[in-house]
């Protein structure tokens, strides 16, 4: 029997923190990014702050006019995805990108105006665009600077990370509301009137556009300058990437899944069958605590396109407010699920520090005590016998004294190495302390464990360990009977060890 055999088997393998735990992986998510993040553009990108400006401007255009595809009220979209981009520029990038974001803001306005034909000239529509950038990057830069303290305060527990993140998603997005509310009136774009049916939309919007892309946006950044954001990588598991070979269809289920429910509301136009959308969180749940957290904001990021464009194709604008809660709190929910792995890999590694003795491996005496009543409660059951063996070194204290405790501790080692491999993987050794183990072998009755016992005593006396003395050991043998407990047990094998020194050692009694 191989000792890897019968080592305490209670644990699992230990994934990695926060790594996929369940099936084998592949790179197919990081792959194409990584690829797209080592090229030479993207470097010269990266160096040059006037290029990366001009990137972002780009960038935050394009994503606006994706939010516009779905605005269900004039100024109010189901989802205002720059919001997210703005976010996660500022926390992770700063106030050198500043330029492109306002530029953004001012150029869209403009655009804006003349598409509605708001009666203003082209330089108050600027003006109303500066107000608006005022407004919408202050807002979102004290939210990252928020979120930037709670990060470098120390603050490592991700599902305090995320509650956190949430709390500064909600409150950023109230106060881009009041204040975008407030230079659109400002700046001639809306009627004061209109104030009071814009905020809720804008604001749940908004805060949509925060809590599902500003992770999407943030996970791509940080791939972009590992170096310089690595403390955020870290505290929001960010640096395990990779998906399970499952990944694609987990996600092309969730997408079926969320057409169907919004298909349905289609056919229905009920506001009932609407909510149907909120069941989503149950396969996001999956992907968030089976995938890494990258596809975990991958897959939100893509839920929630999928949930803002079928609103579109679907003529489902008046249950807009639905679907916009929906986005929110699948969001909410699978970034609180990032946790999961990691707190199940935490807990694995405890439960294996707290059943293991560190110098042998063999079972901790608590483990042991726990196994042996369990072992005793099934044999008695099954009518079947159960036997402790305890040994304990012969004059280990002079191998201390004589040879070092470097020496002691490897006597120890090589001492448990050979009980392991004379027992079954059915059997549990445990160290009770210093130099004292106490195998359990449920089903071998006193005459089988004695011939173990012996076997083992045996193969140690006649063992070397390298740099120390020869080793021998002395064992007690006890069985199971009618009313023993795991303590009377325990006795009655440690007053057979007692006997066994008493005679003069290295023998069994
Ligand atoms: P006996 O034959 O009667 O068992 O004599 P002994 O010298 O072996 O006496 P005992 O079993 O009481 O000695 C246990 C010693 O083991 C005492 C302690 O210093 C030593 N010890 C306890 N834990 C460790 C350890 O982790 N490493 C080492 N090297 N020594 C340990
Ligand atoms: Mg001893």
């Amino acid at each position: 029997m191989s000792q890897e055999n019968s080592k305490p088997k209670l644990v699992a393998p230990l994934p990695a923190a926060g790594s996929p735990s369940d099936t084998q992986c592949d790179d197919v998510d990081a792959g194409l990014w990584s690829r797209v993040c080592e090229t030479a553009a993207t470097r010269v990108v990266l160096k040059s702050p006037v290029l990366a400006n001009v990137v972002v401007l780009a960038l935050w255009v394009l994503v606006w006019q994706l939010g516009r595809l779905v605005e269900y009220t004039e100024h109010a979209s189901v989802w205002f995805p720059v919001a997210g981009l703005t976010f996660a520029v500022l926390l992770l990038e700063g106030a050198y990108l500043l330029p492109g974001l306002f530029g953004g803001c001012v150029l869209m306005t403009i655009w804006v105006g003349r598409k509605y034909g708001v009666a203003l000239t082209d330089l108050q529509l600027a003006y109303a665009g500066m107000l608006f950038a005022l407004a919408h990057i202050g807002s979102y830069a004290l939210g990252a600077r928020a979120l930037r303290l709670l990060v470098m305060r120390g603050t490592r527990e991700l599902p305090l990370l995320v509650i956190g993140f949430l709390l500064i998603a909600a409150a950023g997005s109230l106060l881009a509301t009041a204040t975008g509310v407030a230079a659109l009136v400002f700046g001639g774009m809306m009627p004061a009137a209109d104030a009071a049916t814009v905020w809720l939309p804008y604001w749940i919007g908004d805060m949509a556009g925060v809590i599902v892309l500003a992770p999407f946006f943030g996970a791509a950044l940080v791939t972009l300058n590992p170096h310089k954001t690595a403390s955020l990588r870290a505290s929001f598991n960010l640096n395990h990437q990779r998906a399970t070979s499952q990944f694609k269809y987990k996600l092309l289920l969730t997408l079926t899944l969320l057409a169907a429910s919004m298909w349905l509301a289609h056919a229905t136009r009920s506001p009932n069958s609407a909510f149907a959308v909120f069941f989503l969180v149950i396969p996001y749940m999956w992907i968030a605590s089976t995938e890494s957290a990258f596809c975990n904001v991958v897959s939100v990021a893509l839920g929630s396109v999928a949930i803002a464009l079928l609103v579109h194709v679907f003529e489902l604008k008046e249950f807009s407010m639905v679907y916009q809660f929906a986005i929110n709190v699948i969001a909410a929910n699978s970034l609180f699920a990032l946790a999961l792995p990691t707190l199940l890999a935490d807990n694995i590694a405890l439960r294996r520090i707290a059943d293991t003795d560190s110098l042998t491996q063999a079972a901790s005496r608590a483990h042991l005590e726990q196994r042996v009543r369990l072992d005793m409660l099934r044999c008695r059951m099954q009518g079947e016998a159960l036997t402790m063996i305890l040994f304990d070194i012969d004059n280990f204290k002079r191998i201390n004294d004589g040879f070092g405790h470097a020496v002691g501790d490897r006597a120890l080692k090589h001492a448990c190495n050979i009980a392991q491999h004379a027992l079954r993987p059915t059997d549990l050794l445990g160290r009770l302390g210093g130099d004292e183990f106490v195998a359990v072998l449920p089903g071998i009755d006193r005459v089988a464990a004695r011939a173990i016992a012996e076997r083992i005593r045996i193969q140690l006396a006649t063992s070397t360990l390298e740099g120390g003395p020869a080793l021998t050991a002395s064992f007690g043998i006890a069985e199971m009977g009618v009313g023993d407990t795991c303590e009377s047990l325990m006795e009655s094998a440690d007053k057979a060890l007692y006997k066994a020194k008493q005679d003069g050692r290295n023998r069994v009694a």
